[in-house]
């Protein structure tokens, strides 16, 4: 905690993925939030930012703006909360629930977005996600469904890719599960070998009444975030996913192979056992001629498979080129500073579901994504 912002060597701007739980608020709580909104200013500005982007001053007159404005101001009043931008979904009870962006530099001056009221629109069904994004299939574990809500998140997840990115994550299923207490994460990409998918957990709309993913002018929900912080695991493990994928088809062949010169060593022997010499001649030269073959090929499933341990003990091309456009900054998100690869989900997350945070936050970094880093890092020899 640290009120004075040049002894605050840990503020910083970034995006906060945390929930602020909040309740609805009437018009009885004006009085206390426009209080509690100039002490917490201390004189700092206030701007409301409109939808061409213009920015109006706006702290002159607190007390006459909007109950969602206030509330927006007293939740992001905490000193923890300098240099973030928080989308938070804020219920009045005159006025319904509204998407509001926050941002508060590290200076303390904030400023404000409101978006109109809204409801989610219908999602689509399952089929109409595999014929949209060529999605694998969606399973169900353990009583969690794919509900309106999960699936539209799912839809918007898929949406804001590229077409590339999309391609790359094709066919993947996605699986929704109630989750592990032990374990509490929104989702998890999974990878075994070849195999992946990512499963999607009840933990991932903990915030879904009180935070939205986006900008207030097209709100998608916030587990959405989720699932694109978890595809953007997907990417980064291309590489070593496309290792293994080849490695299991190379080692599959040789089983093969391995099978049938046991065959034609049977014969032969089978063949020599009879007296039949023309026979035991012509396998034997035809064993010759396999065994330098399988020689060779078992030399390639070893390299193979020394390429894919490579890749799984190292951080790969794609986090490398990201660690570099990081340059040494801090994660975008809290959660992104777990390590190199949490951090580069978190960046990527926000560069498709709020490009602009990301730019706030990392510009170099989302100056990175859209020049398609990330997709050359991968194809780098
Ligand atoms: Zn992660």
């Amino acid at each position: 905690m640290c009120a004075v912002v040049p002894a605050c060597g840990g503020a910083r701007a970034y995006y906060e993925m945390t929930a602020l739980n909040h309740q609805p608020v009437g018009e009885e709580m004006r009085t206390t939030l426009v209080g509690h909104a100039r002490d917490c200013l201390a004189g700092a500005a206030v701007y409301e930012v409109r939808a061409d982007r213009s920015r109006v001053r706006v702290d002159g007159e607190l007390d006459r703006q909007p109950l969602h404005v206030l509330h927006a101001i007293h939740l992001m009043c905490d000193d923890e909360r300098r240099g973030a931008e928080a989308d938070l979904l804020v219920t009045t009870r005159s006025g319904g629930t509204r998407p509001v962006s926050v941002w508060r530099e590290i200076d303390g001056v904030i400023a404000v977005e409101v978006g109109s009221a809204f409801q989610w629109p219908a999602a689509p069904a399952p089929s109409q996600l595999r014929l949209r994004y060529g999605t694998g299939a969606l399973f169900e574990e353990a009583g969690a469904r794919w509900d309106g809500i999960s699936l539209l998140a799912l839809d918007r997840a898929l949406a804001v890719l590229s077409p590339a990115e999309r391609a790359l994550v094709a066919n993947q299923p996605f699986v929704r599960a109630r989750g592990d207490p032990a374990a509490p994460l929104a989702a998890r990409h999974l990878s075994v070998g070849c195999d992946q998918k990512v499963r999607f957990f009840d933990r991932a709309f903990l915030g879904h009444r009180v935070q939205f993913a986006g900008t207030p002018h097209a709100p998608m929900p916030s587990a959405t975030l989720a699932l694109v912080h978890e595809l953007g695991h997907a990417l980064h493990k291309v590489p070593l996913i496309r290792a293994s994928c080849r490695n299991a088809a190379i080692v599959s062949d040789y089983n093969r192979d391995v099978g049938a010169f046991n065959d034609l060593v049977g014969r032969h022997n089978r063949a020599a056992n009879r007296g039949d010499r023309a026979a035991a001649n012509t396998l034997s030269a035809a064993i010759a001629e396999r065994q330098t073959r399988l020689e060779a090929a078992g030399r390639a499933v070893e390299a193979s498979t020394k390429e894919v341990e490579r890749l799984a003990d190292s951080p790969g091309p794609v986090l490398e080129a990201y660690d570099d456009a990081l340059a040494g900054e801090r994660a975008p998100t809290t959660y992104g500073e777990t390590n190199l690869a949490e951090s580069f989900a978190e960046s990527f997350c926000l560069f498709r579901a709020d490009p602009a945070a990301l730019r706030r936050v990392l510009p170099q970094v989302a100056a990175w994504f859209e020049a398609g880093g990330h997709l050359r890092a991968m194809e780098a020899k």
